[in-house]
């Protein structure tokens, strides 16, 4: 068995950045590094049926070890970290037995990790943490996963008194620019439902998301000098404003939280011939989703009314929420909950705002609820792991593989 922390230490040094911009998969051609050893590892380590596609997609087989029938499972991570963040040159400071107080994580540049501001620190007080040097992200999420699902099949293949039906394992890449599942081959796959092991802290099971659309609103104004332009000049900036006084203003992000939806406005083009407005939608709820979207068509609506067609309003769904496909079959979720509970693990069960992989999945017909993978603060240069959570996902993982085959 290869130690947690070593095996963790030697992914997150290969750098796996994916970019938005291209359009090839993987979008970025050093997402190979990784993949190809992990593929070499998963062989190394006596999985069955590793395969590799075009598109850098891993799965491979560990085989059932039972005479009885039993549903197959899967557990899913990705290998790319976020171009938000450099991922270059990766250089992990180990920082045993936490004292609970400020970690330096770059001294040069002053880079303090502090409990005073980071409070989750304080719950791993004496534990090993995994921190970044200040420079780059860490890229826990999600190599954490990665790591507790390798370890978690050495694991069950060194301990075969340990019973469990035929498990999965697919590992994707371009999750963090959307696209993770994009390609991936649920058919291939051959799995009744699977978990991503892709969230933050220890206890985290998530099979709740938000429904997403995207809209897009162009306005055609007509400019005519402003000193004669009374009863003809249309100014499209006006009109943008008129759209943005119509949406409900304490339905955006800096005041919602939990399950309440918003719209979120993130561009802004104007000048007065031509003006350009870019929005998200967001919300858990199937229905009060749809009525979001409607309410936005019927402010478009009366302003065209008003300013004689001059808005075009193009709204395109981007997501929906898991919950709708997890439900009929929610003993996935209360087995992961039974997992965690069996190993003294207090399950925090809450929607996720935003989407994962496993929603696009789950609507692909592989239902797939979220698990902790343990890391913290992702996607920038305090993105921390304490190697304890990671050590209990493996064990969440060896538990549902056992629960599912004994029931
Ligand atoms: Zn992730």
């Amino acid at each position: 068995m290869q130690d947690i922390l070593d095996r963790f230490l030697g992914y997150v040094k290969i750098d796996t950045q994916s970019d938005a911009s291209s359009n090839t998969t993987p979008s970025t051609a050093k997402q190979w590094d990784l993949a190809n050893k992990l593929v070499a590892e998963l062989k190394d380590i006596g999985l069955e049926d590793v395969t590799i596609d075009d598109n850098a997609y891993i799965m491979a087989t560990l085989p059932s070890n039972i005479d009885k029938e039993v549903p197959t499972i899967g557990f899913i991570a990705h290998f790319d970290t976020t171009p938000d963040f450099s991922g270059t040159n990766v250089n992990p400071q180990i920082i045993r037995n936490y004292d609970g107080k400020d970690i330096v994580l770059n001294a040069e540049e002053n880079i303090i990790l502090s409990p005073d501001y980071f409070e989750d620190l304080l719950q791993y007080k004496g534990q090993t943490l995994v921190t970044t040097d200040g420079t780059t992200l860490l890229g826990a999420d999600d190599k954490a996963g990665i790591t507790e699902i390798v370890t978690a099949m050495e694991f069950l293949i060194a301990h075969p008194e340990i019973k469990h039906g035929k498990i999965r394992i697919g590992f994707t890449p371009d999750e963090e620019i959307g696209r993770g599942a994009h390609k991936f081959d649920v058919d291939k796959f051959g799995a009744e439902w699977a978990y991503t092991m892709d969230g933050s802290q220890i206890g985290e099971l998530e099979y709740e998301n938000f429904n997403a659309a995207g809209a897009h609103i162009t306005i055609q104004g007509k400019s005519v000098h402003p000193g004669y332009a009374k009863g003809k000049m249309i100014n499209a900036i006006g009109i943008a404003q008129e759209i943005m006084a119509a949406l409900p203003n304490k339905e955006v992000p800096e005041h919602t939280s939990g399950r309440e939806g918003f719209y979120h406005i993130h561009t802004i083009k104007g000048e007065i011939e031509n003006a350009e407005l870019g929005l998200i939608i967001r919300d858990h709820e199937r229905s009060s989703f749809e009525d979001r979207k409607k309410a936005l068509e019927t402010i478009v609506f009366r302003l065209n009314e008003k300013y004689n067609n001059c808005i075009e309003l193009s709204i395109k769904d981007q997501y929906y929420n898991m919950k709708e496909k997890v439900m009929p079959v929610y003993h996935i979720v209360e087995t992961a909950k039974e997992a965690m509970e069996a190993l003294n693990i207090t399950p925090i069960i809450k929607p996720i705002r935003g989407g994962t992989d496993g929603s696009q999945l789950s609507y692909m017909g592989l239902p797939c609820p979220n698990i902790f993978a343990g890391g913290h603060n992702f996607h920038g240069k305090y993105e921390y792991v304490p190697v304890e959570s990671m050590e209990k996902a493996v064990e969440v993982i060896v538990k549902i593989c056992e629960l599912t085959a004994t029931k």
